[in-house]
């Protein structure tokens, strides 16, 4: 017997009220299934600016690729404004108690209120990982990321220009993903 907790609303920083269609389950839905939708963060107005986002992804410590992958897609011009980028906290906020998703771009299930972090965002139907890694890319992300695909959303990945030839990437490629090599 499945439990319900009925009338459950979830609360999405910058998303508003997510409209659950019905009562959402405790059980999530397997990887794959999920029926996600983008939502953005609030941003403070310093923020508004890409690259004034950029230098708080450095002050909070973002990986240095995420950095680079962000800066690839503002000189694209994919990204216009701070709320497409993720970021993590910084050490004042942390000391100052705020949670460490607070910042992020979000992947959020209407079915089971699941929530992940996506690294950036260029609209509601775009979203972009940044991989800088030495291990193999199959995982529940990127069969989530298939399920987003497959419902007409575009995925791209952004690796380093040096893992151009890394035969690790064949299973994006043979997912249908974009793969955006990003000089680091
Ligand atoms: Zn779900």
């Amino acid at each position: 017997m499945v439990k319900l907790k009925a009338n459950k609303v979830l609360k999405i920083r910058g998303g508003g009220e997510l409209p659950f269609a019905k009562p959402i389950t405790e059980e999530k839905c397997p990887a794959g299934e999920h029926a996600e939708r983008i939502y953005f963060p609030e941003i403070a107005p310093e923020e508004a600016h890409p690259l004034r986002r950029v230098e708080k992804m450095k002050e909070a410590g973002n990986e240095p690729f995420e950095v680079a992958a962000v800066e690839h897609n503002i000189k694209a011009g994919h990204i216009t404004h701070g709320r497409q980028i993720s970021r993590g906290v910084t050490p004042r906020e942390k000391a100052a108690g705020m949670k460490g998703d607070t910042h992020h771009v979000r992947a959020v299930c209407i079915k089971c209120g699941a929530s992940r972090e996506l690294d950036h965002a260029s609209s509601k139907t775009s979203s972009t990982e940044c991989k800088n890694q030495d291990s193999s890319y199959g995982s529940d992300q990127m069969v989530n990321n298939k399920t987003l695909l497959e419902r007409g959303f575009n995925v791209s990945y952004k690796v380093p220009d040096a893992k151009r030839g890394d035969r690790r990437l064949d299973v994006l490629k043979d997912a249908g993903f974009e793969i955006v090599f990003v000089k680091f």
